[in-house]
């Protein structure tokens, strides 16, 4: 049985009008699945399966905390994540996914919903995403401020060298090249 097995949702067994599952999804699942973004954290799924005459719905609701990179300071930060996600499914002659409706084969009468769960969490995970103000890495920070503020000097140096107006401690400075040159 692989890893990403249990998250099989059978349809065609499926009896009743409606079915609920339910996981925990850990870092056994961010490793199985290889997602880029996410590869840790425990998040509770819940989903409900309708069944509306040959489709069937599939709606999740996730809530949990996941383990991302920091935008800031490149270290690890926890992120509360509550979604949900839903899709239809319908059984067909061969997979596909346009989006809207998943169709998977008849012969199978399966779908393993272990990447739409993934995809539901990396979803709820904001473009940007920095530690709350105070919890960056310390160390990693410094390393970065200090890199920056030497940015910072250097375009300065730059911008004062194009612009037309001149601090007057470079004109003190120019009278005296200025007589030098005399
Ligand atoms: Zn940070």
């Amino acid at each position: 049985m692989g890893r990403l097995d249990i998250y099989k949702v059978e349809l065609n067994g499926l009896q009743e009008k409606q079915a609920s599952y339910s996981w925990v999804v850990d870092r056994k699942f961010f490793d199985a699945v290889v997602g880029e973004e996410v590869n840790n954290g425990k998040v509770e799924v819940e989903l409900t399966v309708t069944k509306q005459s040959d489709l069937y719905h599939l709606e999740f609701v996730l809530k949990g905390d996941v383990i991302i990179t920091c935008d800031r300071c490149l270290d690890d930060m926890t992120l509360h994540i509550e979604t949900t996600g839903d899709f239809k499914v319908r059984l067909g002659d061969d997979y596909t996914d346009d989006g809207d409706i998943v169709v998977v084969p008849r012969k199978d009468g399966y779908i393993n919903v272990s990447w739409y769960i993934y995809e539901f969490i990396a979803l709820a995970i904001p473009i940007k995403h920095v530690h709350a103000p105070g919890k960056c890495n310390k160390g990693m920070m410094e390393k970065l401020n200090g890199h920056l503020i030497e940015e910072e000097d250097f375009e300065d140096s730059e911008e004062s060298g194009d612009s037309e107006e001149t601090d007057p401690r470079w004109d003190d400075l120019k009278k005296i090249k200025e007589k030098d040159n005399d």
